[in-house]
């Protein structure tokens, strides 16, 4: 994966990272300090588990959760994990990437567990 293409999504990711926080901030200016306090950079997994799902309706539940998938994201390009199937462990598509900058399986990989969900 060439370097020019990381730096492409890592300015996606990071401006994808901007829009969520403006979307949820409009929304209600509490926010902003909401998300520096359960989204910490550096462990935003475990801090997502602490959101009081009542105080919080789905929209800006939704929002957080892609938030936190753009963080890790961005954390994946510092790591040179970018862009590595998590199941399997092949490279994700580059066109697949720049669909969903955040995608964390190929293709693939995600056809099949949508099966395997379907199935249950
Ligand atoms: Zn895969």
């Amino acid at each position: 994966m060439g370097d020019a293409f990381l730096e492409e999504m890592e300015q996606l990711l990071c401006t994808q990272e901007e829009e969520i926080i403006r979307n949820l901030i409009s929304e209600n200016e509490s926010y902003e300090s909401l998300i520096n306090d359960i989204v910490p950079k550096d462990n935003a997994d475990q801090a997502s588990g602490d959101i009081d799902s009542k105080v919080l309706d789905v929209v800006v539940r939704r929002e957080l959760q892609k938030l936190n998938q753009v963080r890790n994201a961005i954390a994946r390009i510092k790591s040179n994990h970018y862009g590595i199937c998590i199941r399997c462990g092949n490279k994700i598509s580059q066109d697949r990437l720049r669909a969903i900058p955040y995608a964390t399986v190929c293709m693939d990989c995600k056809t099949a567990m949508e099966k395997n969900s379907a199935a249950k």
